[in-house]
């Protein structure tokens, strides 16, 4: 296998050993199949699926009045099926608004109900989270979201914000799994997939199983949270083959020793990228210190100019994918838990050595 470094922000590389698996998995997988042929009510599928959610239970440590859900339609589905699941007409919900997905999140919410933002950044173009003291919460809200990770600026919440009995609401998309959070403060947690857990196709959703049964009135089938719940996410046919790996994922990761050991390994990845361009006067990053996120590290070059010839060059090196989201510029490094170690350190080579050639 001959592969690159791919710092793409999504969909993202993928673990080696599980691609590995895959390949062996096609075309023989339980006797002269391969789990893309085989129905998803099938003894062995079944046995996927379930094994899958009771390894990501047992990573997130998630706890038994929670049900695991497993979605279509991409975490922008989400920003639909939250307020359509936890509000009535006219309800409030609270929203902080910390960069281009929560922006996103907003503007579906408008549709269903009364979004108050609590917070917003945009005067620091999204590059800082307002302090907690300053939000300016509703006494009646059904549920206050935020986004943990903003996937585009390289913002990520380093802390669980408090919402005291009002239900918190997270997208956790570009952060999963990166390390242990307490699922316990939250009353859902939802996840694309395609950036730390497997192709895209699929969604997680965790919801505390009281929030269930709060949707309204005439809300399609497959956007309500207990028809999943009630029919372990087969209500109709399931992305069969991204549920499998997944639990590929899953595993790989359990093998690797948890989420303690692969929050470790990511917080030395981003803590020696983010020292390469702090110590440098010719890249730099915009983003509040206390702020940084952990997989997804945005960068300018002091001479924009040379932008292109950084890529071209870093591409010839094996490190593919660094252009910025183009509402940002410059580039981006999304360094998700499968992006290897030895990635980041010939990245940081690579930077150095553009710079004593170009500055
Ligand atoms: C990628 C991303 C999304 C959008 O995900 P889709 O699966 O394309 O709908 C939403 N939120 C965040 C934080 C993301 O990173």
């Amino acid at each position: 296998m001959s592969r690159v470094f791919n710092f793409s922000a999504g969909p993202a590389v993928l673990p080696e050993a599980v691609l590995k698996q895959v390949r062996e998995d096609i075309p023989d997988w339980h006797g002269g199949m391969s789990v893309m042929e085989v129905s998803h009510r099938s003894k062995e599928f079944i046995a996927v699926a379930e094994t899958a959610e009771q390894d990501l239970r047992d990573l997130l440590s998630i706890p038994d009045d929670y049900a695991v859900l497993f979605v279509q339609g991409g975490a922008t589905m989400q920003f639909s099926m939250v307020p359509l699941n936890l509000t009535g007409p006219g309800d409030t919900v609270d929203y902080v608004q910390t960069g281009a997905w929560s922006k996103k999140a907003i503007a579906e919410a408008r549709r269903f109900c009364n979004v108050n933002v609590v917070a917003d950044s945009s005067d620091s173009n999204f590059c800082h989270i307002p302090p907690e003291s300053d939000w300016r919460l509703s006494e009646d809200a059904a549920y206050l979201h935020y986004t943990p990770n903003e996937t585009i600026g390289g913002v990520e919440f380093h802390y669980v914000p408090d919402s005291g009995e009002v239900p918190l609401v997270a997208d956790l998309s570009s952060t999963i799994l990166s390390r242990p959070i307490d699922v316990s403060r939250f009353g859902i947690l939802y996840a694309g997939a395609q950036k730390n857990i497997a192709p895209a196709g699929i969604t997680v959703v965790v919801v505390r199983k009281d929030l269930l049964s709060r949707e309204r009135e005439q809300v399609p089938t497959l956007l309500t949270y207990k028809v999943y719940a009630e029919s372990g996410s087969m209500i109709n046919t399931p992305p069969t083959f991204t549920w499998y790996v997944a639990g590929l994922v899953f595993k790989h990761l359990k093998a690797q020793g948890g989420l303690e050991a692969v929050a470790e390994r990511n917080a030395r990845k981003a803590a020696k990228l983010y020292e390469a361009i702090d110590s440098s006067s010719y890249y730099s990053n915009p983003v509040s210190k206390d702020a940084r996120s952990w997989m997804n590290v945005p960068f300018v070059l002091r001479d924009p100019s040379a932008d292109a010839k950084f890529l071209s060059e870093a591409d010839a090196a094996g490190l593919r994918n660094l252009k910025g989201h183009r509402s940002v510029g410059g580039m981006r490094a999304s360094i998700y838990n499968a992006m290897p170690e030895e990635g980041v350190d010939r990245l940081i080579e690579f930077m150095r050595d553009f710079e004593l050639a170009n500055a």
